[in-house]
């Protein structure tokens, strides 16, 4: 049914006079037009036109515990009426952000003992760039400042953000990264494994590029490496088993600090709180964002390890970063509320337990018998889909991704909310999903893949 609040193409007219859109072709979208999201309950989104669409993406991967939650509204609302804002600095504290980050202290791995609070996944990042090189500069050694990242990783929008990351389209833009900065393999086995390279002496290639980039600057100039435990927005790749352990041994033996993002994979996403317990990461540093209120506000959390925590209490001096909005009390409580909800309705073990399992189940049942197809996988609630045209050989119908791209379009016009990047389809849905809301999600899909073919 229309939603009369809104006038269609009032807004439309008004979205292409004036509003800037992240990520966007605006020449594209004046001639498209943008489709208004204006309501949204449990799984499902709706548009103004009164269409429903199953939510495959919880948003931008972080509406986790679904739309329409009362129970956050309230909890804002409340402490907007009591303290709607006040700062950090200057030796003063609300509660809410003090009580958030003992609580994320809780659930975190157990070598996590700080927390940062900024606005963003981006910030965050900026924050971990930034405290590894003090952590250095206090011990002594601020010439270990090089961070080695991977290509095509996606650590935000920001410069530091975007330099971190490995997209080459976002560093040609950039017009000069951060300095200090060294990209390499991603573990992505279906497209670099060499013919007849088992995943795990590619997983072990992969981590060992890290080595060399190592040797190649000196251990004495590398601060650490940064990785998502699953890269999210460049095509949920997941790693073989033999990656992480590589990665942990390598930088154990350089004295090399190990920098997790978990802006997507944190609060739930792989069936444990955090993806370094699902694979067994002990990291200095875990940035997060996004789920921890499940995007009700803009909130995020670097988790910091015992070993920066113990230097930056023990040496003291001052680390000139913060945000205005660190630890906003709004935000936190919503924070706190959140995880609250995550625990009181188990999503975590859900996840782990019941619908992670039998989404990849389904995947590989329905969705990778498909022509279309070349590989599923997923861990959780977190999946990809190749897009091939052949899938014996693993070629794609044009490289740069116009065949998923096509099959999202469908899907979209078939009430299924999924994104493609490059040629994988990638699903990041709301932990309240269920089997029957799976299901739901694959009939959708297949009519998508149909219709592409
Ligand atoms: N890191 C990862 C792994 C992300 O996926 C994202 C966003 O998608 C970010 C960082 C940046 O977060 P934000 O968009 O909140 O700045």
């Amino acid at each position: 049914m229309t939603n009369h609040k809104y006038k269609l193409q009032e807004l439309q007219q008004l979205d292409a006079a004036h509003y800037l859109h992240p990520f966007t072709d605006h020449k594209e979208l004046r001639n498209a037009g943008s489709r208004m999201i204006v309501r949204g309950e449990g799984p499902f989104i709706y548009d103004s036109e009164g269409t429903e669409i199953l939510d495959a993406m919880a948003g931008l991967w972080c509406v986790n515990i679904g739309y329409g939650r009362d129970e956050l509204a309230d909890v804002a609302a409340e402490q907007m009426r009591e303290m709607p804002y006040y700062n950090s600095f200057f030796k003063c504290a609300t509660p809410s952000p003090v009580q958030l980050s003992a609580k994320i202290a809780e659930i975190a791995p157990p070598n996590i003992e700080q927390v940062f609070f900024g606005s963003s996944g981006s910030e965050s990042n900026d924050t971990a760039l930034r405290l590894v090189r003090h952590y250095w500069a206090l011990e002594g050694k601020p010439e270990k400042n090089i961070i080695i990242s991977r290509q095509n990783a996606y650590h935000g929008s920001t410069v530091a953000g975007a330099s971190l990351g490995g997209m080459s389209h976002m560093h040609k833009q950039l017009g000069g990264a951060v300095p200090n900065i060294v990209h390499v393999m991603a573990p992505y086995a279906y497209e670099l494994a060499e013919p007849g390279e088992s995943d795990e002496a590619f997983g072990l290639r992969a981590a060992r590029t890290i080595e060399d980039a190592i040797l190649a600057a000196g251990a004495d100039k590398v601060a650490a490496f940064i990785g998502e435990p699953i890269m999210g927005a460049g095509g949920v790749k997941i790693p073989p088993a033999s990656y992480w352990p590589e990665v942990q041994r390598i930088c154990k033996k350089y004295d090399i600090l190990l920098m997790l993002d978990e802006v997507i994979t944190g609060y739930g996403r792989t069936g444990e709180w955090f993806a370094a317990t699902t694979f067994g990461i002990e990291a200095d540093t875990i940035t997060t964002a996004k789920a921890l209120t499940s995007g009700y506000q803009p909130l995020s959390a670097l988790l910091v390890g015992e070993r920066i925590a113990k230097t930056l209490v023990e040496k003291g001096g001052e680390f000139y970063h913060g945000y205005t909005y660190s630890g906003h009390p709004v935000c936190c409580a919503v924070g706190l509320k959140n995880i609250e909800i995550i625990e009181e309705e188990g999503l975590v073990d859900r996840v782990r337990n019941d619908t992670g399992p039998y989404l990849a189940e389904q995947l590989a049942k329905r969705i990778a018998v498909h022509p279309l197809v070349g590989e599923t996988r997923s861990v959780g609630l977190m999946g990809g889909i190749e897009i091939v045209k052949d899938k014996a050989d693993r070629s794609r119908f044009q490289p740069g991704g116009s065949a998923a791209t096509k099959v999202r379009d469908h899907a979209i016009a078939n009430g299924l909310m999924i994104r493609a990047t490059d040629d994988t389809l990638i699903m990041s849905p709301p932990l309240i999903w269920t089997r029957e809301t799976i299901d739901l999600a694959f009939d959708r899909l297949l009519v998508a893949l149909d219709l592409a073919e």
